[in-house]
């Protein structure tokens, strides 16, 4: 009989741990490995000339999606998908040149308490983009030349998340937290150069706008010899969050000195004062230190409301991924049915409001009430239900470091 040789490198089969036959040739597992390297080098290389799809998606769809994971800020999320959608039909629109009309960006700030799901919402919206994104923290940049993060550091980021893929980095997202922190720190010029602060606004302007920028690939400084990726920002959506401590007195101030005198209503309604963010606009943005070349580069503004209880409450129980139905599966997998019942929601809720933790305090609280259940479970085989009263809430949560916290 023949010896069976592999087709390619000629090794025998005796030689090899699997031969792998055709109708008229056979390869070698160590071929088989070659090929599937030398495929995936090809594909690493195609990568940069794959042009990434844009689907449009209508603001009410996208908001559809949303509210599946997003519990209210209707405001800002009607604002949110419409400036995405006009971004995106922006992006169809470059390819015709000849058109006199161009869209301008609609780069976004958004205006809110911490916790209230700014960044939330800015994640979850990258989601259904299905677009590179990528989250910033203003707090970290510096002006040029100085201790921390350049602004290009942001690119590197949004680069990192596309998988070094230009092209689709430059149809991307990028979300900068705590735009608040970089606010001109006082209108009187100090001796001192305001290099967090003037300084980051000013640089980050061109990255807002639109311009190539050089982005060092690993991040870090920008130095002679480093190979530097050029990205073009002109098509990035840049969305701004921050939680603006203290921009509510600028915003009453403002309310109070209208053109019509003491002016407590607007639009024909009287002032909430309770949540004064829902009247914030660029003038705000201006008094409380932003520049207004920086304002004029994120043209949409919106707010976030504050979460009361009723919020706080469905946050816990109604998104897809809600933290009741997150530790229901966790105790499912142990064959053990978990209840919440309403008095136990009702108590996790009381004590994110009482120690003011907003909604990422619902996870701590959460922990601290069913850690020891989980501790418990997965050894003992007689417990098939776990119901989570106010009764048990409070026994649990009694024993936690929260309480032990309030005592010292
Ligand atoms: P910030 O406004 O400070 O950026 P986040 O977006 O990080 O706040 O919110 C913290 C967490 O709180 C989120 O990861 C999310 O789980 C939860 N959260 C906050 N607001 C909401 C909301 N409106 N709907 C659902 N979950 C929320």
């Amino acid at each position: 009989m023949a010896q069976i040789t592999c087709s390619f490198c000629g090794r025998n089969k005796k030689d090899v741990d699997l031969m792998v036959s055709g109708i008229s040739a056979h390869i070698c597992n160590f071929c088989i490995d070659q090929a599937y390297q030398i495929l995936g080098e090809e594909d690493k290389n195609k990568k940069p000339g794959k042009t990434p799809k844009v689907k449009l998606k209508k603001p009410k769809e996208l908001t559809d999606f949303l509210n599946q994971y997003v519990i209210g800020q209707y405001e800002a999320k009607k604002v949110l998908t419409v400036a995405v959608y006009n971004h995106f039909k922006r992006l169809l629109q470059k390819g015709e040149e000849n058109d006199d009309i161009r869209i301008e960006k609609s780069n976004i700030i958004m205006v809110g308490d911490t916790g209230t799901g700014k960044t939330y919402l800015a994640k979850t919206l990258a989601k259904v983009l299905e677009v590179p994104f990528c989250i910033a923290d203003a707090t970290v940049l510096t002006e040029a030349g100085y201790v921390g993060e350049d602004v290009e550091s942001i690119l590197t980021r949004l680069l990192q998340a596309a998988d070094y893929n230009v092209e689709a980095a430059e149809k991307g997202i990028v979300y900068i937290d705590e735009i608040d922190k970089i606010a001109r720190k006082s209108d009187n010029p100090s001796i001192t150069r305001d290099v967090s602060g003037e300084g980051v606004q000013q640089a980050l302007l061109k990255l807002l706008e639109g311009t190539v920028v050089n982005v060092p690939p690993q991040g870090g400084r920008k130095h002679p010899d480093q190979k530097m990726i050029a990205v073009n920002t002109e098509n990035i959506l840049f969305i701004c969050g921050g939680a603006f401590d203290g921009i509510g007195r600028h915003i009453a101030k403002r309310l109070n000195t209208q053109p019509m005198g003491f002016n407590k209503y607007v639009e024909g309604r009287q002032v909430d004062r309770a949540n004064l963010l829902q009247y914030v606009t660029a003038q705000d943005l201006k008094s409380f230190g932003l520049i207004p070349e920086l304002i004029g580069r994120l043209p949409v503004v919106t707010h976030l409301d504050p979460l009361d209880r009723d919020t706080l409450k469905s946050i816990l129980t109604e998104p897809k991924n809600a933290l009741t139905k997150q530790y229901k599966k966790l105790i499912e997998m142990e064959g053990v049915k978990l209840v919440f019942e309403e008095s136990g929601i009702d108590y996790i809720v009381e004590k994110a409001v009482e120690y003011n933790l907003g909604a990422r305090g619902l996870r701590s609280i959460c922990e601290a009430i069913i850690t020891d259940a989980m501790y418990e479970l997965p050894s003992d085989d007689s417990i098939k239900e776990l119901v989570i009263d106010a009764k048990y809430a409070q026994e649990q949560f009694d024993k936690s470091k929260f309480k032990k916290l309030q005592v010292a």
